[in-house]
């Protein structure tokens, strides 16, 4: 049985009665639960002795003109997937639980999170590392799990855990894909059907670029030249950015060296923000 704590009280008693040899894993999510985030509840299960999920739908991570009011809300179907994982508790607080009147508070990382997606949706990881850090308050987990999906977050999250001496040991989830490569995401139910069809080219223009790699191109600008040239297959597509970049800091590059680069991509098709990317190792 999922027990499901409907505010930070119930949490709190749940976390009380925890015995302090018992590790405990976490998994993060906004819901809309498909294989991507169930991975990361396997990947938990791995490393501790009792899991717990969250489902917040944060607001403080949405800009104003952003999906906040249609996110998808699937919450019965998504009980049942953890059910039917084994996931002892769900943290389903509400959004004034979570930000009574009055809250002043921000948390912010102010080097990883400028470029990508932290350019282009202004507020965006300020709002994850604030609702990150309560809830890392809230439940203490000895281990969060979060998917390389969400690439640049991640290395925000880590940054913010080493800088603010959080005692939470971070993983990383490889990303699941459709068997055509297009990335699992909540976002993927908005797709019409054409731009679903064209939407596994974001990740054959990753594939195409480290094949590049592989073939011993080290250029940046030419790398990811080659990435856009393959999206530019589909009219539909309206690429955002197409970016190779240090795998850690996240910052601009002119060559791949010995500490590899990640290759990140977002793109809109239609209304929809898709993003992807892909971890080239580096030469050493
Ligand atoms: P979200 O519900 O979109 O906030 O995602 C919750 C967690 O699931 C984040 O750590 C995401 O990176 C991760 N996630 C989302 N999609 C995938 C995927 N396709 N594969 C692996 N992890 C994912």
């Amino acid at each position: 049985m999922t027990v499901i704590l409907r505010d930070k009280a119930a949490l709190r008693t749940w976390r009380a009665k925890v015995t302090p040899e018992t590790r405990i894993g976490f998994v993060p999510t906004m819901g809309a639960l498909h294989e991507g985030h169930m991975s990361l509840m396997a990947r938990a299960r791995e490393a501790a002795d009792l899991v717990i999920a969250s489902i917040f739908v944060n607001p403080l991570q949405f800009g104003p003109n952003e999906d906040l009011s249609r996110y998808p809300r699937p919450i019965e179907a998504d009980i049942d997937k953890l059910e039917r994982a084994g996931v002892d508790a769900l943290f389903l607080p509400s959004v004034e639980d979570m930000y009574p009147e009055g809250a002043s508070t921000l948390v912010e990382e102010t080097l990883v999170s400028g470029p990508l997606c932290g350019a282009m949706r202004p507020g965006h990881f300020r709002g994850v590392t604030t609702v990150v850090l309560k809830l890392f308050n809230l439940v203490q987990p000895h281990v969060a799990v979060f998917g390389q999906k969400d690439a640049q977050q991640c290395a925000v999250i880590e940054r913010m855990v080493r800088d603010l001496d959080i005692p939470v040991e971070i993983l990383r989830g490889p990303i699941v894909r459709e068997p055509d490569g297009l990335a699992l995401s909540s976002r993927n139910v908005y797709l019409s059907a054409e731009d679903r069809a064209a939407a596994p080219l974001i990740h054959k223009s990753l594939q195409t670029v480290a094949a590049a790699y592989q073939a011993g191109e080290r250029d940046a600008e030419k790398l990811a030249q080659i990435g856009l040239d393959v999206l530019a297959q589909s009219d539909r597509i309206k690429v955002q950015y197409w970016e190779v970049r240090d795998p850690e800091s996240l910052g601009a590059i002119t060559q791949i060296g010995a500490r590899g680069a990640l290759l990140a991509v977002a793109a809109y098709l239609g209304a929809t923000r898709l993003i992807d990317n892909l971890l080239l190792g580096g030469d050493a």
